[in-house]
């Protein structure tokens, strides 16, 4: 096995006005990634909570929209004949329908709830497992219909500093006959790895990690979940499902066990005062050495005089920073996993 755990100690030195002009050592820590290459920054400091930031005035300004229950069948798009001759998919009280303004070849949303708004706490496994039934009946539809589209993604952009325009919880489902640039960046590296050591990297970072204990979480089910070694966002998450590329193999316990990972992790960005998150959930088929897999991330919180995160350094140097460092990550994040 060829897993190589790189970091590189950085440091600063300046004169603290915080310790009367002393001089003080400020480390950052440069890691990389072992399958991608990607180097990040684990910083040592961070902005203090806010505390828990009050949606009411927010969530009831905005309701009545067109995700709210009153709407949603009169103005959201319907899928093509030939997809779903009923117009929308629908499992339990999750609603999935084209998206009018796609991003790709194949767009579509998926209504989580009839709740306009949810706290981060509020989310429940079961949401999640409608939700994501109804993202995968969507994808096996539009594959029937068009074979060639077998890159998808699973997103969720919760709240405005995720990139969401609507407060109302749903999902992101795009599909295309080309992979974005991170599937072809693990597709790449996962069969160079494939090649090299005869086997596949996802089930080899598992084993080491779970050797380690020191950022494997938990395993549910099919899905063990890691904080990454090198994360791209903030309190990174990831889950990896064993024996499967895509969404589309899954049974319901597998999905069960997905779900109940994604509310685990938001429980906890809960209780640290955040309430904003993306995921991705990487679902490609016809490629054997890639394993599926979601990553979640947290985004700075709704708050007053709310810093956007993707500074130049991220957007523009393609430098991820993380103001937590993986290993402490695990170590609180773990009791909610139970
Ligand atoms: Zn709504």
């Amino acid at each position: 096995m060829e897993i190589k755990f790189e970091r590189y100690h950085l440091q600063s030195d300046l004169r603290s006005p915080l310790k009367g002009f002393e001089t003080v050592a400020v480390p950052t820590e440069k890691r990389i990634d072992p399958l991608t290459k990607r180097h990040s920054r684990i910083i040592t400091f961070s902005l203090p909570s806010k505390g828990k930031f009050a949606f009411t005035q927010m969530a009831e300004e905005s309701k009545g929209c067109i995700f709210c229950p009153e709407n949603v069948f009169l103005k959201t798009p319907k899928f093509l004949e030939d997809i779903a001759t009923e117009g929308r998919i629908l499992v339990g009280k999750a609603i999935g329908f084209p998206n009018l303004n796609p991003i790709g070849t194949y767009g579509s949303i998926v209504v989580l709830c009839p709740e306009h708004f949810l706290n981060i706490n509020e989310f429940t496994p079961e949401i999640y497992e409608e939700g994501l039934s109804v993202a995968i009946e969507i994808i096996r539809r539009t594959m029937a219909f068009d074979p060639n589209a077998c890159y998808w993604q699973i997103n969720q952009n919760y709240l405005f500093p995720a990139g969401s325009t609507i407060l109302h919880p749903h999902l992101q489902v795009i599909g295309d006959p080309i992979p974005t640039n991170e599937m072809e960046l693990l597709l790449n590296n996962s069969s160079s790895y494939q090649q090299t050591n005869e086997s596949i990297y996802w089930n080899d970072l598992i084993q080491i990690e779970r050797d380690l204990g020191e950022r494997y979480i938990a395993k549910n089910g099919k899905v063990h979940w890691l904080a990454s070694f090198a994360p791209i966002g903030f309190n990174e998450v990831c889950g990896s499902v064993e024996g499967h590329g895509s969404v589309l193999t899954l049974n319901k316990e597998e999905i069960t066990s997905l779900s109940k990972g994604i509310v685990s992790t938001l429980k906890y960005y809960y209780e640290k005062d955040l309430n904003s998150f993306n995921f991705s959930i990487y679902s490609i088929s016809g490629e054997p050495t890639h394993q599926l897999l979601i990553r979640i991330i947290s985004r700075t919180p709704i708050q007053p005089y709310y810093p956007n995160d993707w500074t130049s350094f991220k957007v523009l140097q393609s430098e991820p920073t993380s103001y937590i460092i993986p290993e402490e990550l695990c170590r609180e994040i773990r009791p909610y996993f139970t």
